[in-house]
């Protein structure tokens, strides 16, 4: 077996989508970023790179390449299963963002990535907090998320 982290972090802006693990959750201002943005993906990406020493999303997918302009994240990921041949065991997730409350999207965001991933429901867990008003991301003016993934392959 063998485990992978990924963490990853994009400014939130006024009139961009918040996307957070494939699916847009209501709210008035959504990622920053070269791609749609969607942090969970990005750090899933890194926890699966991670674990079978790939790298990391930066040399696989290269904001400096315009073929990535706005790409929904959903693809990456999708290319990051075959580059990593992923088995997954189970994945622990945790996003932290101040204003908007996670908790009623929870279940859609968890259904998303076990379609997307093809790993059962009850292996995939999502959780969410605040950053307690601390710092850029306690004022709401960014998202960050964490991932753990274990793997069987090797
Ligand atoms: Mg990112």
């Amino acid at each position: 077996m063998r485990i992978g982290f990924g963490y990853d972090n994009h400014r939130l802006k006024e009139g961009r989508k918040l996307m957070l693990g494939g699916i847009e959750i209501p709210s008035p201002a959504g990622e920053d970023a070269h791609s749609d943005g969607d942090v969970l993906i990005h750090a899933i990406i890194d926890a699966l790179l991670g674990a079978t020493a790939n790298g990391d999303i930066g040399r696989h997918f290269p904001p400096s390449d315009d073929k990535y302009k706005d790409i929904s994240s959903t693809l990456l990921l999708k290319e990051t299963m075959k580059i990593t041949k992923a088995e997954i065991i189970n994945l622990d997730t945790t996003i932290i963002l101040e204003k908007v409350r996670l908790k009623d999207h929870i279940e859609a965001i968890r259904e998303s990535l076990s379609l997307l991933l093809n790993v059962e429901l009850s292996r995939i867990s999502v959780k969410a907090k605040s950053h307690e008003k601390m710092d850029a991301t306690g004022r709401g003016e960014a998202i960050e998320a964490y991932a753990v993934a274990l793997l069987a392959n090797d």
